[in-house]
Order: structure tokens, then sequence, then C-alpha cells
């Protein structure tokens, strides 16, 4: 797909050279199962090793504290699944928002018909949980409280140390999925007052198909996957080793390179927002103005189909994602628009663009200017 402007990283984002170049020996030469105890063992045991450090030093956490999972959908479900199962005879009672990823909020309405019960909060008009909402809520049957650290689709960044220290006050688990903020916002288990901590290698540029939970020490987890002793029990399975790798590389590069880049990547992304608004009458940039993801432009374009400009974009050679559910063949809309209070044309003329490490400000220019186009074009076929 070369000439074409990538402007979706937060559907996913490519490997990076070094990454892939740490990956490679163990789908070859380096093949042992870590569990093994002679010398081919040892060797790819010490790799998954490193990679959990690394992945704890990001955090500010231990290594015991991290455990790898199939990526951010599995480490939703482990720190939800996990806390209701395990905390289950202490209440039944989870709190979580309108606006979660859908491995969150699935995993709730699945949980409802377990048993338990779910508060699901709404947010203010920029997607903004407020903490006072969270604080009463909370009854003495409640056991685990889920909030992002910054929404994938509008880009707001939730209060999640506010919330994560009253849990902690309160003796309640805090999960907050960081799938998005890895790379772009600082991810520390203490600074968040987190719990449970869900991210996924391939929103920062590590291999897809391989994530971790952050389990804070002492906090109480049933396993989803039962079998042999990997992971301390948490998830059985033979460790994903080249995946373990990426990941441990991945977040390092993340981690090292984060302020530079995400400075970088807000000065195009304001570029993009300010050319954007300009360009297109009656467009709005959806999410919080300031506490914001800086990779992220959620617009909404009154009069304009979404999905048609989606598919404008494509033809010109950008990608950009719907305001619709994110996925291809699904034209709900999006459950977190709607939960921000978007109806009628401003929900259905919603795209998300997303840039990241590769973007460059010729693309972001381009894209602007194209998208400005297409914009007036559809908009005069509707005769507006
Ligand atoms: C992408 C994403 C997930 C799912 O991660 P996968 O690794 O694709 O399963 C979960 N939460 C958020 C906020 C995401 O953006």
């Amino acid at each position: 797909m070369t000439d074409r402007i990538y402007m979706d990283y937060a559907a996913t984002a490519p490997v990076l050279p070094e990454v892939l170049d740490a990956m490679l020996p163990f789908f070859t030469g380096k093949y042992g199962n870590p569990s093994a105890v002679y010398g081919e063992g040892r060797e790819t045991r010490k790799a998954v090793e490193r990679a959990r450090r690394q992945a704890a030093e990001a955090l500010g956490a231990e290594s015991s504290e991290v455990c790898f999972t199939s990526g951010g959908s599995e480490s939703d479900n482990l720190a939800i699944q996990g806390t209701a199962f395990a905390l289950r005879e202490k209440g039944r009672h989870i709190i979580t928002s309108r606006i979660e990823h859908p491995a969150v909020l699935n995993t709730c309405r699945w949980l409802e018909k377990q048993g338990f019960s779910v508060t699901y909060l709404g947010t203010d008009a920029f997607g903004t949980v407020d903490p006072e909402a969270v604080a009463e809520a909370i009854r003495p049957e409640t056991i685990l409280v889920s909030i992002m650290t910054a929404n994938n689709e509008i880009g707001t960044v939730e209060p999640t140390a506010e919330i994560g220290s009253l849990c902690r006050e309160k003796g309640i688990v805090f999960h907050t999925d960081a799938v998005q903020a890895v790379g772009m916002l600082p991810v520390r288990a203490d600074a968040l007052h987190a719990d449970l901590i869900s991210l996924s290698a391939h929103k920062f540029h590590g291999p897809k198909g391989i994530g971790a939970l952050y389990i804070r020490k002492g906090t109480r987890l049933d396993a989803l996957v039962h079998g042999g002793s990997q992971e301390r029990g948490m998830r059985a399975g033979t460790e994903n080793v080249p995946g373990i790798v990426g990941l441990g590389k991945a977040i390092e590069i993340a981690e090292a390179e984060r302020e530079e880049n995400a400075e970088r990547i807000r000065g195009l992304r304001d570029l993009l927002a300010g050319k954007v608004l300009a360009g297109v009458p009656g467009a709005r940039l959806n999410g919080h103005p300031v506490k914001r993801l800086p990779n992220n432009c959620s617009f909404s374009f009154p009069g304009i189909d979404g999905e048609a400009l989606l598919l404008r974009l494509d033809l010109a050679g950008i990608a950009v994602s719907g305001g619709s559910a994110c996925t291809a063949g699904n034209t709900e809309p999006s459950h977190v628009l709607q939960a921000i209070g978007l109806d009628g044309e401003m929900l259905k003329g919603s795209i998300r663009m997303t840039l990241g490490r590769e973007t460059t400000r010729e693309e972001t220019e381009k894209a602007a200017q194209v998208l400005c186009g297409i914009a007036a074009d559809l908009r005069a076929m509707r005769g507006l």
C-alpha cells in the first residue's frame, strides 16, 4: 500500500523494524519451550523474562506484576471476569462507563447474565467520566470499577488518578484500559492508582495478538485460561515468545521516545484539526478540547454522510475510521458518540483520524486539503 496516507493509528500501528528484528530469531533458531529445563528452554525463558522487565519498567511496576495475554481484549476480560469471579462472595456489583471499549462493555453485559449487576456511568459532552459520579455509584457490594485511561474513539483522557484513588480509599479494585494511552501518555501504575491495567502491543508498534495485564501485587484474580502454570497460573499455555519479545521491545521504545513523539504528533494533529475545522463549515471536533490523546481527531460534519466520506477518502488514498462501531460491515452508530450526546446529522457525519509515528507534515496537509474538497463535493451533491 504505497503512496497511501494512513490515519488510523488508533486501530493499529505497523511493527517497527527494530521490533521485528528482535522477534525474528524466536521463530527459528531460538525455538525452545520456555518451560523446558534444558538450554533451549532457558534461552527463551530468559527472553520472556527480559520482556517482562521491559514492560514492568515502562509501567513503574515489578516484573511479577506483568501477565502476558493475547491482547487488549483478553486483558480486559481477564481483569473484569477475573475480579468478578475471585470476589463474588464479597459482592456482585461493578461500575464502568458507557464509553468503554466493547471488550469491557460486552464482558460486563455477559457478567450481568451470570448474576452480577453493572452500573454504566454516562459522561459529560466531552466524554469525561465524573469521579463524583463514580463515588455516588459505589455500593457496599461494589467489587470493581473499570474506567479507561483514554478513549479510543474521541481521544478524551479520563481522570483515572482521581477515580483510582477513591477506589483505593474504599478498598475497591480499579481496572483501567490503557490500550490507547501507551506511547502517548505516561502510563504508570502508581500515578493511575490502578490495580489492573490493560495493554496491547499492536497499538504501540508491536505485533498483533499479544498484550499484557498489569496485576498489582496482592490483587485477587481468577484465571480465564486453565492449564499449565505459565504466567504464575494466571494464563495457561505455551508463551507466544516472539510476540512477548516484540511487546517488550516495542514498549521500551514507546516509552523512551514518548514525549518527543507525542509532541511532534500533537503539532500535526493541531494542524489537521485547524485546517479541517476552518475548511468545512459547521465541522466540530468531538471529545475534550485539551484533555485528549495527542494523536486523535474525531470530527463531525453536519450534512455529510461519514460513511461516504470515508469511502471517498479511501479512494483518494487516505485511510481513516468511521464514526460507527469501527468495524467493516457494522453500521451501528457509535455508542461513544451517542454517549456524548451526538444525534442525527452529527452522529451520521462522523469520522476519526488518528496520527502516529510515521505521519508527516506533508501527509497531514494533503489529508486536510483532500478532506475539505470531498466534504464540499458531498455537500454540493446533496444540494447544500
Ligand atoms: C484496540 C483496543 C482494545 C482491543 O485490543 P486488541 O489487542 O485488539 O484486542 C481494547 N481497548 C481499547 C481502548 C482499544 O483501543
